[in-house]
């Protein structure tokens, strides 16, 4: 995975280094995930707080150096859990979980960074701003609540090419300033490092199907 990931960025004469790999472990028993602990992979995606916590809560004491992701949808009513979870929220989406976020921040005196999740596909069923609403978006999560958007998330439709979403996406970051994007999941991650990703979520091409 690693050396498919550095081919893909020298390819687009990208610094390797600037790609990182979030492994997604969501679903996924122990026996795959110690294996990947143990060769070295320290960050990684959960797409629920409860399921992290139980995976990871007591691990996080003896390995420091572990970077925990949110890439799953947050409810408002577990954002202090995940604010205490997580290094990183990837999913911030609307303006009710963002005053949650700035609140649990505040009491917990702790806060993870934060990407917007942006609907590029524009998809009824899916979460995440709409393209046209982002820069208003970021820039109130940003001045209104004082939270750190340091970069964008996007899942582009099945069953279209990704790349035009990937190039919506880094377009709208950087315009809004933001350098970082996660971007690409195992059927795309190629594509989504010649568009800009400064991160991959890797599942199933890592671990195996869920
Ligand atoms: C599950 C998931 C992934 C990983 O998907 P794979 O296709 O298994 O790589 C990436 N991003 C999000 C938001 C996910 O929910």
């Amino acid at each position: 995975m690693r050396s498919r990931m550095v081919e893909a960025a020298r390819s687009a004469g990208r610094d390797p280094a600037s790609v990182a790999l979030t492994a997604v472990s969501k679903q996924q028993p122990w026996e795959v995930i110690a294996p990947v602990l143990a060769a070295g992979q320290r960050v990684f995606g959960e797409n629920r707080v409860q399921e992290a916590k139980a995976r990871w809560g007591e691990l996080r004491l003896a390995q420091p150096a572990l970077e925990l992701r949110l890439i799953g949808p947050l409810q408002t009513n577990k954002a202090k859990e995940a604010v205490g979870v997580f290094d990183v929220i990837e999913t911030l989406d609307r303006e009710k979980l963002a005053r949650a976020l700035a609140e649990a921040a505040g009491a917990l005196g702790r806060t993870p960074r934060l990407y917007v999740e942006v609907n590029t596909g524009e998809e009824p069923q899916k979460a995440g701003v709409l393209p046209p609403e982002a820069d208003a978006f970021i820039a109130r999560a940003r001045d209104a609540y004082g939270l750190p958007v340091e970069g964008l998330m996007c899942i582009p439709p099945q069953g279209e090419a990704a790349g035009p979403h990937f190039a919506l996406l880094a377009d709208i970051a950087a315009r809004n300033g933001l350098t970082q994007l996660s971007m690409g999941m195992s059927a795309d991650y190629e594509t989504a490092i010649r568009f800009g990703a400064t991160s991959v979520r890797v599942g199933s091409a890592l671990f195996g199907a869920r």
